[in-house]
Formats: C-alpha cells, structure tokens, sequence
C-alpha cells in the first residue's frame, strides 16, 4: 500500500511512521511530506531513510503545485493528515497559521485527492484519513457524558475551531464529491517525540531539572491522556476496517486532573530514580494565570472503535509513563 503521511515528522506522524516502518515494513510504502517546522524531529531523518520503502519530501501542504505533482507521482492508496499547528497557546498568539496550514492546507489535500482520484483507478480502494482532535467537541462539565462521533462541535480555541473547519471540510468533500474519507478525534497523546512546549514532555523536564512546573488555573481542568503508540495502533486499525464517510473516536480511558497528572508522573520519577534529590510536589507545582477559553474537560466514548477490532489497543498508562519518562531522560 502506498502512503502519503503529511506532518510525519511531528509527534503523532513520526511515531506512526516508526512503528510501520519497524513493524509492518513488508506491507507499506511510504511517502512523507513536511514542511519542517520548529515542531518537525529533524533527528530521525538519518533513521527513516535507511528504509528503502521510505521518501521524504520537504513540502508545505499549503502549496497546491507541490501537492499536486506529489500525487501525480507517487501514486497513492492512501493520504493521513498529521501535518498541523498543534499547539493551543500558539493558536491565542497566532490565528493566521492555524487558519493556513489546518483549514487551507486541509483544502488542499481534499482537492488535490479529488481530482487524483478522478484520472486514477484507486477510487475504489483510496482512503483520505483527516486526523483531528477531542476538542472539536469543546468543554464539558464534570457530569456530561463522553461525547459520541455524532456529538456537536463546540470548538473554543482558535486551534480547535481550525480542526473543527478541516473536519466539516473533509465530511462535504464525502458527501458532495465522493471522496472516500474518514475522521479521527484523539485525546491528548503523550509518549517520546514530542514537542516540549506540551504538558506532559515540560512536567517532565521542568521536575527532573529542578525548575517550576507551570499549571493553569487551579489544576483542576480534566484530560484524557492516550499513549501515542496506542493511538497509531487505532490508527492503523481504521486505515484496515474504517468505513469511508464515518469518523471513530480515539479515546484513551484515562481521565486526569491536570494535578492529578503530575502528581502520576512525579511519583514516577522518583521511583524510577530514586538517587535524585527532588522537590515536594507542593514546591515543584507553580500556578499560572489561566489560559484565556480554557476548556475544563475533554472525554470520548470510543464504543465505535473498540466494535470495529476485537483486539484492545490500549496499553497501561502507568507503564507507558514510564517508558515515556525513560525516553526524556535518557534518550532525548
Ligand atoms: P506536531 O505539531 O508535533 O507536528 C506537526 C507536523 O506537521 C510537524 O512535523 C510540522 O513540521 C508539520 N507541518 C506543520 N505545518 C505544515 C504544513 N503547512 N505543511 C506540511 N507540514 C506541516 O503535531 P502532532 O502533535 O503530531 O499532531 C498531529 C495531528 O494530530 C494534528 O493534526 C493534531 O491536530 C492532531 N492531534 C494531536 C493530538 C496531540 O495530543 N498531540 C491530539 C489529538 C489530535
């Protein structure tokens, strides 16, 4: 199968990139399209193209030119779409990217598979996979239920509300042309490559080095955290079995407090290095002016996957937040 991965050198997209390559080389061939921001992991260039079965193109996925010949030569089975600004904070600070890469890039790749598919006889097997987010879903109080596929979309951030707009995008790109697409939510990933202005990756390095672990607000706000490699493994599930026109929630079972988060990954360190002289959680925790629109909680039934595959793809979060630590300290 051919693959386009747009974004694979950014968290998600570099994991999913890595677990194909290390575990179902034989049946893929892959062809990875970024524009290299300061979010891209440059160091895992070398490692991806010892594959034979590996490209990589730098290519901004607003470019309707680029995008273009890239189909026309590569030929594709199928495109995933990870390539975003990802970062909330950012999106308060600067819209314009957001609305560029999330919503017109997001244009570009429907389009451009559109009139691929309309010379190519793929039609009937080709997949366009859009990879969004729980927060289209917006906030939801402590006693409202997890929010099913068919739930409203409620973004609230200029970053949500980008995914929410490349997700409506994508649906009328099914319904009115055809274009045989699925949409993914996934709770908030955590796991090695990622970026570290994000919670989990600066809990981390802020605790081990001694420095304050910033916290918005009361610390109260609730995210479900999923394991990046148990996020590719759904992936990899729907790319098989999802059903064009449908979208299946990416959920991780695992509903934290932003303190209760930290208070996980505290304990965690210090037993996994207990020669470390650290802070109290009290002293390591500094509160911060809230975010502006901060959504208190994020939650997803995921009902639909777990009916599509019998087989679990959710890992122990204690263990993967090991793993995880291991690889801050240790690897990066
Ligand atoms: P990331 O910010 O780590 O990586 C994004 C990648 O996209 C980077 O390599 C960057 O260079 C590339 N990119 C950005 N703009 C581009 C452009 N115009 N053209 C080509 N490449 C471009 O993001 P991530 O955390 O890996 O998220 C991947 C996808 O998953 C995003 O669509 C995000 O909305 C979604 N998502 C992420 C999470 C999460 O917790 N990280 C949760 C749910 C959904």
């Amino acid at each position: 199968m051919k693959v386009i991965v747009t974004g694979g050198l950014g968290f998600i997209g570099c994991n999913f990139i890595k677990y194909i390559l290390q575990s179902h080389n034989e049946e893929y061939k892959i062809l990875n399209i970024d524009s290299v921001t300061y979010a891209a992991n440059q160091s895992l260039i070398p490692e991806f193209e010892r594959f034979i079965n590996y490209d990589f193109q730098k290519t901004d996925i607003t470019s309707q030119k680029e995008v273009r010949k890239i189909f026309s030569s590569f030929s594709p089975d199928l495109i995933i779409n990870f390539a975003a600004e990802s970062h909330v904070d950012n999106s308060i600070t600067k819209s314009a990217e957001f609305i560029n890469t999330n919503i017109i890039g997001t244009h570009i790749l429907l389009e451009e598979s559109r009139r691929y598919l309309e010379k190519s006889d793929k039609a009937d097997s080709f997949k366009f996979i859009q990879i969004s987010t729980d927060e289209v879903y917006g906030s939801l109080s402590i006693t409202d239920s997890s929010s099913c596929e068919n739930s409203n979309y409620k973004p609230n951030s200029p970053y949500s509300a980008s995914k929410a707009s490349a997700d409506h995008l994508t649906s009328s790109w099914f319904r009115t042309y055809g274009l045989p697409s699925i949409i993914t939510h996934s709770s908030n990933n955590f796991g090695p490559y990622q970026h570290k202005e994000k919670l989990i990756p600066k809990i981390i390095d802020n605790y081990i080095n001694n420095k304050k672990i910033p916290i918005y607000g009361d610390g109260k706000n609730i995210r479900d955290w999923i394991f990046v490699s148990d996020n590719v493994k759904a992936l990899l599930t729907i790319m098989k079995l999802g059903e064009p026109g449908e979208i299946y929630n990416i959920g991780g079972d695992n509903e934290l407090t932003n303190l209760e988060l930290v208070s996980k990954i505290c304990d965690s360190i210090k037993k996994i290095y207990p020669d470390k002289d650290l802070a109290t959680l009290s002293d390591a925790v500094e509160f911060v002016e809230d975010r502006p629109g901060h959504d208190f909680r994020y939650s997803m039934n995921s009902d639909k996957l777990n009916k599509l595959s019998n087989s679990p793809y959710l890992s122990n979060f204690e263990d993967s937040i090991v793993e995880t630590i291991k690889w801050y300290v240790e690897v990066e």
